[in-house]
């Protein structure tokens, strides 16, 4: 068979590999297998497909337009990653690597399809934020919106996660609407190139919204513009290397780098031997050293106990470790496959042999397994006697299976010894006690991308040390490259620009399509609640007739309803209380009343009401008073084939015209 020619995705053609092609090995076999890179790539045309083609259909979408893409997109990899699994073992991982890379990346797109339609709007502007009132009178006031950037996403791919790596990059940048161009690190591309591939095929993503590079990107760097954005998976070195080019500072491009790290995890002092949570502690570390073969940017480094426990979690953790089975990740049984390539391997045993200046191994042999051939390499866990005093345990990261247990005297100094990463991805704290928690996120939360804290009462769900939930920020400070990705909306942001925009409120209304109060009133043709989703206009109002409230009124619903809560009902009580006049009606008796107001009916297009946001009580309503509401078409989000929500800005006034109530009434209605 001859090599792979892992392809280019250039300007809507496939480009075979060229001069400058590198060749790539078997992790299994250290056999090459394909080839990829061509120093004639043609970054101009690449960077001319994705900004003037890519860029103006995606940004003709809406939020909601491009999370369905996503979603489709992630059930089409979906019925597809057999094949994937399939290729993605020549790269060393296992079944349950692929778990990870492969399902992991798949599901990532779903949580930022299912964010993109609940938590975005079904528009082209995203708000940020409430409004600010910059003006006494309310006829001028502000608001941040983002919107995306018109340039390019250019992704650098680490190899380790060949899929995951990619799709958890381009789910933010396509829901921002966003063109993408990736670059998957090239030991593992053919991976990433079948992915791209099958996404490509299935016609889900507009032209020029994809665009991939095996092997170098050429001098596409220094071409990138003030509406680019470069994100990095990689080592410390390269990311400095990228982050100093000066057309980045120049052009002020943004850059989010995700580098090497060296995560901890902290047994607390409550978490002895015996303890649900000292083998909860033993199986997370030992998972955590043997996933991908310990090629995980958030693995498990350095394992710090309380001095006590050294002893015996050096024993658990060599035990388990024991029984990681070594081998041909295509076999069955197989718990740990082999490092990326022959130069990772060699690279792991060196930085091991560093680590090994300071610390005495105390698990793992010299032999390598499968007679040294590929990247298999056996765990290695090393014991250092004296943490305070080394360096290198704490700033040589081996990229592999190898992590070194250390002791504490007490909280402060635990914190103190995962801090001296300088900066982390993640850092783990098992746990039942809350005060130690808190210490521990105190001290420690600055310095650390994510804690993640664990305990018998949450072990059974939790998510694991190591991986990065889309729902959460993934990255961290310092030594980690301070970048940030993921967190839900917040990962869409890292490719919008944030804009304060100031104005009226009927401006504000025209460009947020979310109805600003003192923005023009529309007058229907009919009671709103009688018209269909999409007829209902933005600013569209009713305001109702007043009705007055009795003492009757007061003392029935209170009895009917049991809260008989004395400043409704003793007149002397309410009077002591600094809020009350005397007695005053029930807050929940005037929002009855003002749905009793608004409200019509009749069967129609108002499906249910699902809720209510923002309430606010401003001033009491006395017997003898009366309200009045009004009723005002505040924001419209689709939500099915069938309905969706209608936000509805309601307030209420009393015969003074004094707001005496204001809140946020949500409905489903029929399209
Ligand atoms: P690199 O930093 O060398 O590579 C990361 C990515 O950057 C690859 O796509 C690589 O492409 C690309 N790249 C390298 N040089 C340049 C350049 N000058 N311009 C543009 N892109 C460039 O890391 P490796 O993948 O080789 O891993 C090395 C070490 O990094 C590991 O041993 C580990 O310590 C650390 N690492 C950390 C990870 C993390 O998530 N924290 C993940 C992976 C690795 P190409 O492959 O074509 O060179």
């Amino acid at each position: 068979m001859g090599l792979q020619q892992v392809e280019s995705f250039v300007a809507g053609e496939w480009v075979k590999p060229g001069a400058g092609a590198r060749a790539i090995a078997s992790a299994i076999t250290g056999e090459v297998i394909a080839e990829a890179g061509n120093n004639a790539l043609n970054t101009g045309a690449m960077l001319d497909y994705a900004v003037n083609v890519g860029g103006p259909s995606l940004r003709a979408m809406t939020f909601h337009d491009r999370a369905r893409m996503l979603k489709a997109l992630a059930m089409y990899l979906s019925e597809r990653k057999q094949a994937l699994y399939d290729l993605s073992f020549l790269t060393g991982a296992t079944q349950s690597d692929h778990l990870i890379d492969v399902d992991g990346g798949i599901g990532t797109m779903f949580v930022f399809a299912s964010k993109g339609r609940r938590e975005m709007p079904d528009g082209q502007v995203y708000l940020d934020g409430d409004l600010e009132m910059l003006s006494r009178n309310g006829t001028f006031q502000g608001m941040h919106v983002c919107t995306p950037l018109q340039g390019v996403a250019v992704h650098i791919n680490a190899f380790n996660f060949p899929v995951w790596g990619m799709l958890e990059k381009l789910a933010p940048t396509i829901l921002a609407g966003v063109p993408a161009i990736v670059k998957p690190a090239t030991t593992t591309c053919y991976v990433t190139e079948l992915a791209v591939k099958m996404m490509l095929e299935s016609g889900i993503l507009p032209k020029g919204a994809l665009q991939f590079v095996a092997g170098g990107l050429g001098d596409m760097l220094d071409r990138l513009g003030a509406q680019d954005a470069v994100a990095f998976t990689g080592s410390a070195d390269t990311a400095l290397k990228l982050r100093s080019n000066p057309v980045f500072m120049r052009n002020s491009v943004r850059f989010a780098s995700e580098q090497d790290s060296l995560n901890a995890s902290i047994l607390g002092p409550d978490a002895g031997p015996g303890t649900a949570e000292f083998d909860l502690f033993v199986k997370e570390v030992s998972r955590e050293m043997t996933t991908k073969a310990g090629q995980k940017c958030t693995a498990i480094r350095r394992i710090i106990a309380p001095e006590g426990v050294v002893q015996p979690v050096i024993e658990a953790l060599s035990a388990r470790l024991a029984k990681t089975v070594i081998g041909d990740p295509r076999e069955e049984g197989t718990r740990m496959g082999a490092l990326v390539s022959e130069g990772q391997k060699r690279d792991v045993l060196e930085k091991a042999a560093l680590i090994g200046s300071e610390a005495e191994r105390v698990f793992g042999s010299d032999d390598l397994p499968m007679d040294g051939k590929g990247g298999f390499v056996n765990p290695m866990l090393f014991h250092c006697a004296d943490p305070d005093k080394a360096e290198r345990v704490h700033d040589t990261e081996a990229f592999g299976p190898v992590s070194t247990v250390m002791g504490y005297r007490d909280l402060d100094h635990a914190v103190a010894l995962a801090n001296r990463g300088g900066g982390s991805l993640v850092t783990s704290l098992i746990t039942r006690d809350g005060d130690v928690a808190r210490q521990v996120v105190l001290g420690a939360g600055a310095w650390h991308g994510r804690v993640y804290i664990n305990n018998a009462d949450s072990m059974k769900e939790s998510t694991g040390h190591g991986s990065p939930m889309p729902h959460m920020v993934h990255g961290g400070p310092g030594r980690a490259g301070g970048g940030e990705e993921l967190g839900g909306v917040r990962g869409v942001k890292h490719y919008m620009q944030r804009t304060a925009v100031q104005g009226s409120p009927d401006i504000l209304t025209a460009i947020g399509q979310k109805w600003v109060p003192g923005a023009a009133e529309i007058e229907g043709p009919a009671h709103p609640f009688t018209r269909r989703f999409g007829d209902l206009a933005i600013g569209e109002t009713i305001h109702t007739k007043a009705r007055e409230v009795t003492m009757e009124d007061i003392e029935h619903f209170a009895n009917f309803t049991g809260d008989t809560f004395y400043a409704h009902m003793d007149e002397e009580a309410a009077k002591r209380n600094p809020f009350f006049p005397g007695r005053v009606a029930h807050g929940y008796l005037l929002l009855s009343f003002a749905a009793g107001l608004f409200v019509e009916p009749n069967e129609g297009p108002v499906l249910a009401n699902t809720g209510l946001d923002g309430l606010r009580f401003m001033k009491p309503v006395e017997a003898g008073h009366s309200i009045a509401a009004r009723l005002t078409v505040k924001h419209k989000t689709p939500r099915n084939d069938e309905y969706g929500e209608v936000r509805w800005h309601v307030t209420l006034t009393n015969q003074d015209g004094d707001m005496v109530a204001e809140y946020e009434l949500l409905t489903m209605v029929a399209y």
